[in-house]
């Protein structure tokens, strides 16, 4: 959810990958430090919710849809 970094209101403020380079939720490659930052969010709840119907990148955790493969 690194994307919403510009985002400064509601449970986004309080986001772990807030100021993360974009691409760490979406590349494969990255899946791991993706996991491991989200990890230690304390809005993973709400992260993972509204990722629900995403169909790309990490949230809350956990890839949701495609990742793309390194290039
Ligand atoms: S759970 Fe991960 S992707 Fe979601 S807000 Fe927290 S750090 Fe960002």
């Amino acid at each position: 959810m690194g994307y919403l970094k510009n985002r400064e209101s509601g449970w986004t403020s309080r986001a772990a990958c807030k100021g993360e380079p974009v691409e760490i939720f979406y590349k494969k490659k990255y899946l791991k430090i993706a996991q491991r930052i989200c990890s230690g969010c304390v809005v993973k709840k709400e992260c993972g919710l509204a990722g629900r119907k995403e169909k790309f990148g990490v949230w809350g955790g956990i890839p949701r849809g495609w990742l793309r493969e390194e290039k």
